[in-house]
């Protein structure tokens, strides 16, 4: 049986028409409009319809999921190797684009197209990139990006996972925990201290053959539990060594990757937002209650208003930060600062816009209850909350406060 309906049958189309109150569309050129409307389109009439029964199950909708591949999206910013060479408002758009409709898609396409491949594409060496980034651009390979472990979350600089060099491999050791897409990949990106003590990215080829290599998905989530995250352990797993990547050597180079992540995750607690507030709303519109629409009650429009202000707030950040990143000014800490608001306010959002469909709020079928948890999980991922507090302090003050012996090497 395919969970995959061929229409759209119980979507109601104004729910999704998008909420834009200070014209955000204005800034858009036509391209941009356009990667916008094509994203928009695959996530509402694709998406939508049939995401329910996948997160219920916690299962990945796969033959769903391939349909991105005809999006022109894939690789994000990277230019070449048959990636889509986005510019920065186009990237975040399809980030805000997904996750306005559902939180474990836009992390399938964010891990597999910003970790994997960024990684790649920032810090591979041009052989490194011509090998790998064109089939992962046609999604004929899927990406994964393996940093945190079980005992170095936050802490990641700190990673325990060794790689020793054994003539022409190296040989790798260690644990990780949560990886997305780990148990359908092709491609495994693992980070690992050399003997040196030196940061390595290892591309692992085809890691559900690898000897060594045990990828065990984790059950039970309460977020984005359509999208597949596993724990790792690699033992004694021998990975060529042409297969390192060619640029970093301490944790300020991965840091790189995170910082790009923490600009789509903005886009994405934005969407995850925009997307309860707009049903909220078409809700309050409809439901009568002693004899008049809800959406006539001051209580009601308390919250209304709020998420408004909110979600329209956390555009406004996004819209700058790619106005920044475009012109090569995006600090680190403007990128946690947006992280950091978006986050934060996703779940306010989420909560109210949960709160306003009442009983039926509890429902999947209602999707607020969805992104109310997928935004969870975005107040936790790409650097906690209060991490990006701390790097945000640091960059405001001079002083480390993320602890007394946190160095970035
Ligand atoms: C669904 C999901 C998907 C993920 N996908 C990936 C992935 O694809 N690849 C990958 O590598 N990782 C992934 N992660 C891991 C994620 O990045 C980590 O969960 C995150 O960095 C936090 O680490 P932790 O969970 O170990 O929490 P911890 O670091 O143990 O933190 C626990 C609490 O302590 C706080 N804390 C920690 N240090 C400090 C401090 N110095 N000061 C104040 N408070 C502090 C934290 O903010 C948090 O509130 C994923 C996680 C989830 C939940």
């Amino acid at each position: 049986m395919t969970l995959v309906a061929d229409e759209a049958t119980s979507v109601d189309e104004n729910a999704m028409h998008g909420f834009d109150f200070f014209k955000i569309e204005n800034f858009m050129n036509k391209k941009q409009r356009a990667t916008r409307d094509k994203v928009r389109d695959f996530m509402v009439n694709r998406v939508l319809p049939n995401i329910n029964p996948y997160w219920e199950k916690a299962e990945f909708p796969r033959e769903l999921a391939m349909e991105i591949k005809d999006l022109g999206i894939l690789g994000g910013l990277i230019r070449g190797f048959d990636s889509a060479g986005l510019d920065p408002l186009e990237m975040g758009l399809v980030m805000y684009e997904m996750a306005r409709v559902d939180g474990s898609i836009s992390t399938f396409y964010g891990v597999h197209s910003g970790l994997a491949m960024g990684s790649i594409g920032l810090l591979g060496s041009d052989e490194q990139r011509e090998r790998w980034l064109p089939p992962m651009s046609r999604l004929e390979k899927i990406g994964a990006f393996g940093l945190t472990e079980p005992d170095q979350g936050s802490d990641a600089v700190n990673i325990k996972t060794t790689a020793r060099r054994d003539g022409d491999h190296y040989v790798l050791n260690g644990a990780k925990r949560w990886i997305g897409n780990a148990s359908i990949s092709d491609l495994l990106i693992i980070w690992a201290r050399d003997e040196n003590g030196e940061f390595g990215g290892y591309v692992i080829e085809d890691p559900q053959n690898t000897e060594g290599l045990t990828i065990e998905n984790i059950w039970g989530k309460i977020g984005k539990r359509s999208v597949l995250n596993a724990d790792i352990t690699l033992e004694n797993v021998a990975v060529p060594a042409e297969n390192r990547l060619a640029k970093p050597r301490s944790f300020k180079d991965v840091g790189k990757v995170l910082v790009m992540g923490r600009y789509g995750v903005s886009w994405e607690a934005a969407g995850v937002a925009s997307g309860a507030f707009e049903h909220a709303f078409n809700y309050a519109m409809n439901r009568t209650q002693f004899g008049q629409p809800i959406a006539g009650f001051q209580l009601i429009q308390q919250k209304l208003v709020e998420m408004a202000t909110e979600v329209s707030l956390m555009q406004l950040i996004c819209l700058q930060l790619a106005n920044m990143m475009g012109m090569k000014q995006m600090s680190e800490g403007m990128a946690s600062m947006a992280k950091y608001n978006n986050a934060k306010k996703a779940r306010y959002v989420t909560q109210l816009a949960r709160e306003v469909l009442g009983g039926n709020g509890i429902l999947i079928d209602n999707h607020v209850a969805r992104l109310m948890l997928d935004a969870e999980v975005i107040y936790t991922y790409e650097g906690t909350n209060e991490i990006q507090l701390l790097i945000l302090g640091r960059e405001l003050t001079g002083f480390n406060a993320i602890s007394p012996n946190f160095k970035l090497d």
